[in-house]
């Protein structure tokens, strides 16, 4: 089952790690193997590459964990066995149609990932919402950014980021809240770090509850209370109006709804916002400060702000301070939201949300319906939002989802509340998963297992936090019968009775097709196609006749229907479960720096293993002193929902009443109690329906063994 090579040139690609979407060269080497180089001519990374970027070829190199065949059984009891694609495939159509035909097109679901390529996601989108006529197809993507989607949406008029990373360099005050850029997206903070180095009176302000790598290399460290980020965005309005900051013109023609804003912000004094943060007043007043006087303010936040109860609210109040001080469609200014997989902005463009159409179309927009189903050739889409990534386990769980086919993600080990997931997954019908690797924790409820190729093995696009599409070259063969998604897409749609509508001859052909989708909206990438993808990456929108992209809201015209963005003013209050006597700390999740989510890929790289070798929980000294917990001692967490037994790391990196653990560690790669989504609350914010997992309610004691 050995790759082949199919050239023998070094030619380039891109990291199919991270939403930063550095650019990588190919050089092909003996026996199928690869080695991997940033890409100098590169406009994201300059040639450089973070630790997971320089080790990317073992990924591909070693195929000791990949799944080679397609397996299958005939009932829940049965072991799996292997069988033909033909079989795999025959079995998944039959069972999906008896499926539908009796319980209707939303009996069953898709979930998907941010790291499919765009046209594996149109194309999965395309079979659900166009052929199959539900809308359940949702993807992990919605754990990461649903939020800021959301955000930009009721802001700006459109899920569209206004920033390049080239705005990094004309900044001079650049405000970081709920994310570790210098963990999880490493490039994006070395060229933050390089700017500052040059210009030291460039500003970095960090908020996190946690002291990250990123908030000790920046000038100022604020540290409030989990949830919290609200008040403080809003006390930084109230000090940004206060003192003269806001731009009012900008204000009067630009934007709707500055008095209910400005009403909202003043009803509590900077020291009450204090208070309810647990931050010093005094750092408000000097983060505001340096907002007010920058001529270039960049806010970037990631999932400290997105994964949250109330995380559109969040991304509402940080959004909000570019727009009142006109700080947007300016060099170097502008809200910035970090995507966190490498093609969640990709999947955002194509609709694989499961109340979204392709294009940023939406469902609940019968124009937006109409032209899909002329574009597609078919007719009844729904307008019936579908099933949201936790509202598809509720619907498994309570028996109203029948049949899942989980694509390119590990939610046994990614979902908050596993063992909710546990569950619902053993409950469903008719499991299908489709992955690269044998070490994904999914697979063992699977009812058909279909083995994928991974990311130097086909051909496709992404696009990275800053809308840059690039493309990925296919360098070697997939080992044994593992196929691109979209030819297993498209081979079962065949199934299915679909083929005419599913027949390429490239993904080339398959972009072209989406591209020619997004003619007429905000998105509009019609001028983009692989043999311009071949010259270097492009950012839409580029429709066809384009030779650059031109800033957005340059003109300070907003994608709204009256051309403003709108303030929207929000309270914040922090709607996640409540702390208790019993379960008196906040737990926090997030990524360490040398592992990618599940650790599918990280996990067989041994350098990356080297940085964190085990899970662990970060607790303050002071909580550990009261606990009598000494450092390295095994600590039972347990929550509402389960419990994790694990390491403890005492540190000052976490504040007194909160505590930290990594997401990464799942069943097969340690063990059930190694997984911090035991403990994650299920909670979602109401609009953007994001899991709250960044805070859980928990109690921490010293393990003895009973
Ligand atoms: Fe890959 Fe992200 Fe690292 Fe760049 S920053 S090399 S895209 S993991």
């Amino acid at each position: 089952h050995n790759s082949g090579i199919i050239n023998n040139e070094t030619f380039r690609s891109t990291c199919s790690y991270c939403g930063v979407g550095c650019g990588i060269t190919i050089t092909l080497q003996p026996e199928g193997k690869i080695t991997v180089e940033g890409d100098k001519d590169h406009p994201v990374n300059h040639g450089m590459l973070c630790s997971k970027g320089m080790n990317l070829h073992y990924t591909v190199n070693d195929t000791s964990d990949r799944l080679l065949y397609p397996t299958m059984r005939y009932s829940k009891n049965l072991p799996k066995k292997r069988v033909s694609w033909d079989q795999a495939l025959d079995r998944t159509a039959a069972v999906f149609q008896s499926i539908i035909e009796k319980f209707g097109p939303e009996s069953v679901a898709f979930y998907v990932s941010g790291q499919c390529l765009t046209e594996e996601y149109y194309l999965w989108n395309k079979l659900m919402k166009g052929f199959i006529k539900g809308n359940n197809i949702d993807t992990n993507s919605r754990l990461c950014m649903s939020s800021a989607v959301v955000g930009y949406k009721k802001t700006l008029g459109e899920d569209s980021v206004p920033v390049c990373y080239d705005d990094i360099e004309l900044s001079d005050c650049l405000l970081i809240e709920g994310g570790n850029p210098a963990w999880c997206h490493p490039i994006i903070w070395r060229r933050v770090e390089a700017h500052k180095e040059a210009n030291p009176d460039v500003k970095i302000i960090c908020l996190d509850p946690r002291k990250t790598q990123t908030a000790a290399s920046s000038d100022l460290h604020i540290a409030l209370l989990p949830g919290t980020d609200v008040y403080f965005n809003n006390a930084l309005g109230r000090e940004l109006i206060a003192n003269g900051f806001t731009d009012q013109e900008f204000i009067d023609k630009n934007t709707d709804g500055y008095k209910e804003y400005e009403t909202e912000v003043f009803s509590k004094t900077t020291e009450e916002y204090a208070e309810l943060c647990g931050v010093n007043p005094e750092d408000i007043r000097q983060t505001a400060q340096w907002i007010g006087r920058s001529k270039g303010f960049l806010s970037m936040w990631t999932m400290g702000l997105n994964q949250s109860a109330i995380g559109v609210q969040k991304n509402l109040s940080l959004i909000s301070l570019s727009l009142i001080t006109g700080k947007i469609g300016k060099p170097g200014n502008g809200p910035f939201s970090l995507t966190g997989q490498p093609n969640a902005m990709g999947g955002r463009e194509v609709g694989g949300l499961s109340n979204m159409l392709a294009s940023h179309r939406e469902l609940s927009n019968p124009q937006h319906i109409a032209e899909m189903e002329s574009f597609w050739g078919v007719s009844g889409i729904s307008n019936k939002p579908g099933l949201s990534a936790t509202e598809m386990i509720d619907a498994l769980e309570n028996g109203k989802l029948k049949a899942i086919w989980i694509v390119c993600t590990n939610p046994l080990v990614s979902l908050p509340n596993l063992n909710k997931v546990e569950k619902a997954l053993k409950k469903a019908a008719f499991v299908v998963v489709q992955d690269i690797s044998s070490n994904s924790d999914t697979l063992a409820f699977a009812d058909v297992v279909l083995p994928a190729a991974a990311w130097a093995e086909k051909e496709g696009t992404m696009t990275n936090a800053e809308r840059r599409v690039s493309l990925l070259q296919k360098a070697i063969e997939a080992p044994g019968e593992a196929l691109p998604d979209s030819e297993i897409i498209c081979r079962f749609a065949e199934k299915m009775g679909w083929g005419n509508s599913f027949r390429y001859s490239s993904p080339a052909e398959i972009y072209d097709e989406y591209a020619q989708s997004t003619v007429g909206t905000n998105i509009d990438c019609s001028g983009i196609n692989y043999s311009l993808l071949k010259k270097g990456p492009v950012q839409w929108p580029y429709p066809k006749g384009s030779n650059s992209t031109s800033r957005l809201f340059e003109n300070n015209a907003f994608y709204t229907p009256n051309k403003k963005a709108q303030l929207i003013p929000v309270s914040g209050v922090n709607t996640s479960e409540g702390t208790t006597k019993e379960f008196p700390l906040v737990l926090l999740t997030g990524r360490i720096r040398d592992q990618w989510h599940t650790q599918t890929k990280t996990a067989k790289v041994n350098r990356l293993n080297q940085h964190k070798k085990s899970p662990f929980l970060q607790l303050n000294p002071k909580d550990a002193a009261e606990r009598k917990i000494k450092n390295g001692q095994l600590v039972s967490v347990k929550g509402k929902r389960g419990e994790v037994r694990v390491k403890v790391e005492i540190t000052e990196e976490v504040r007194s009443g909160t505590c930290f653990m990594p997401m990464h560690w799942g069943k097969i790669l340690q063990s059930d109690l190694a997984r911090a989504n035991n403990l994650t609350s299920d909670l979602v914010d109401p609009i953007s329906k994001e899991p709250d997992f960044k805070f859980s309610a928990v109690q921490v004691s010293l393990y003895k063994k009973p």
